[in-house]
């Protein structure tokens, strides 16, 4: 059972988890910055969570910085917009919750979100291949199904649209932070090139994966809870593929034995769900041990491998319609190096990590929260608000 599931059934039976305290929205509106304007908060990473970071400070008049390792801000969010005509989410594609995350992202009652969503329907088909045998249905999947696939949009594209303008000036991209030091009145900051950002408080959003691999210095070091945490937590490697067909020949999900277990998750997907297309586009979701084999394959090895196990399922038509592909291993990615937390990782984990030390280094990121829940974007944007909120309150 992955958490998601455990989540939805406590709800179903009245276990009653952790939840978020009404966050921002009344907290962050009503400018109670105790400490005044006259401060600096220096932001490290540009996915969702620094993001989210600097737009509410910026809402709230307070100086920041984001220095952010990559050419590119947006993180896991990152898509493409040149394989087909509608963009591709090379890392978060779904809403795993419901619309009104947008405006809790937003924060701002006067902006109109447009951004559009698709609902899955309880008649979309269902592949299943268990023990030799594949099989179709529309009984639904209990979880899939209610996620909201982006419509001609993106996470990506919803950031670029509402959150990046409002930041985009105070991004420093290229910079890789290697240390923080804290123990004076001032945070530093410093890159790998050895330049130096002072500031009052720090919000670190970087993968766990890259806390965990030691890429950054602590001066003083890390809580010993943290690093403990850090040392135990298990962190899921993952990728994506999309490849396109001159003919639709799968269903909407497409689940192969084994494909979703606690180890990790395997999922065939239409990747064109919903979209104002005529491109057939089939995605590959892999985490954790199913990605392994996958990932150590080269280019084409990868593509001959995805289109034999499709082949086998669908009469040869992987082979005969295949068009095109394209693979994002985030494993691989320099300043990313993981697809997220397991989805087994204790919430204690999560929640240790997300404890700020002292007043002055604080935590924002999916993997980093106070609550039951972890890996998404919208918890990565929930846990920007608490982090802001708590630098407000000092
Ligand atoms: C394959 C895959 C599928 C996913 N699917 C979904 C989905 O459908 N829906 C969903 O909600 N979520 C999904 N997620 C998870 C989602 O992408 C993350 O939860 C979200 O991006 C986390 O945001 P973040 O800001 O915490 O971290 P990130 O997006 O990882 O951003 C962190 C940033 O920190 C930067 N950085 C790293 N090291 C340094 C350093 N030393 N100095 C400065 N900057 C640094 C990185 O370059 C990066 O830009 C998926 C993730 C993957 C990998």
């Amino acid at each position: 059972m992955t958490r998601k599931e455990f989540i939805k059934i406590c709800g179903a039976l009245g276990i009653v988890l952790p939840v978020a305290p009404s966050l921002l929205a009344s907290n962050l509106n009503d400018k109670s910055d105790k400490r005044g304007l006259n401060r600096k908060v220096i932001i490290i990473g540009a996915g969702p969570a620094g993001l989210s970071s600097g737009y509410l400070l910026n809402q709230q008049g307070i100086d920041f910085e984001i220095i952010e390792a990559s050419a590119h801000y947006g993180g896991r969010i990152r898509h493409n917009t040149e394989f087909t005509d509608f963009p591709i989410p090379l890392g978060a594609e779904w809403l795993h919750s419901d619309l009104s995350e947008f405006d809790k992202i937003v924060n701002d009652p006067s902006v109109q979100i447009t951004t559009k969503m698709q609902e899955y329907s309880k008649s979309d088909t269902i592949g299943y291949f268990d023990e030799g045998t594949y099989a179709e249905t529309t009984e639904g999947w209990f979880g899939v199904d209610e996620d909201l696939k982006f419509k001609g949009s993106s996470w990506m594209a919803f950031f670029e649209e509402y959150i990046v303008p409002s930041v985009q000036d105070k991004i420093i991209l290229n910079a890789p932070v290697t240390s923080i030091n804290y123990e004076g009145d001032e945070v530093i900051i410093t890159t790998q090139k050895g330049k130096m950002y002072k500031g009052d408080e720090v919000i670190v959003t970087v993968p766990i994966q890259i806390l965990k691999d030691g890429d950054i210095e602590f001066t003083p070091s890390l809580p010993k809870s943290k690093l403990e945490v850090l040392k135990e937590a298990y962190i899921w490697g993952g990728m994506k593929v999309f490849i396109e067909f001159s003919k639709k020949f799968y269903p909407t999900f497409l689940t192969l034995h084994n494909s979703h277990t606690v180890n990790g998750q395997q999922l065939y997907y239409d990747a064109a769900y919903g979209q104002n297309s005529k491109s057939n586009i089939l995605g590959l979701f892999l985490v954790g041990l199913n990605a392994v084999d996958y990932q150590k394959k080269s280019d084409n090895e990868l593509k001959e491998y995805i289109l034999k196990e499709l082949d086998g399922l669908y009469g040869g038509q992987a082979s005969k319609y295949y068009v095109k592909h394209l693979v994002q291993n985030w494993s691989k990615e320099p300043y990313i190096r993981q697809a997220y937390l397991a989805d087994y990782a204790r919430a204690r984990t999560s929640r240790i990590l997300a404890k700020p030390i002292g007043n002055k280094v604080f935590f924002a990121g999916d993997a980093y929260t106070s609550f039951a829940d972890w890996s998404s974007v919208h918890i990565a944007a929930r846990s920007a608000r608490e982090a802001v909120s708590s630098i407000l309150e000092l």
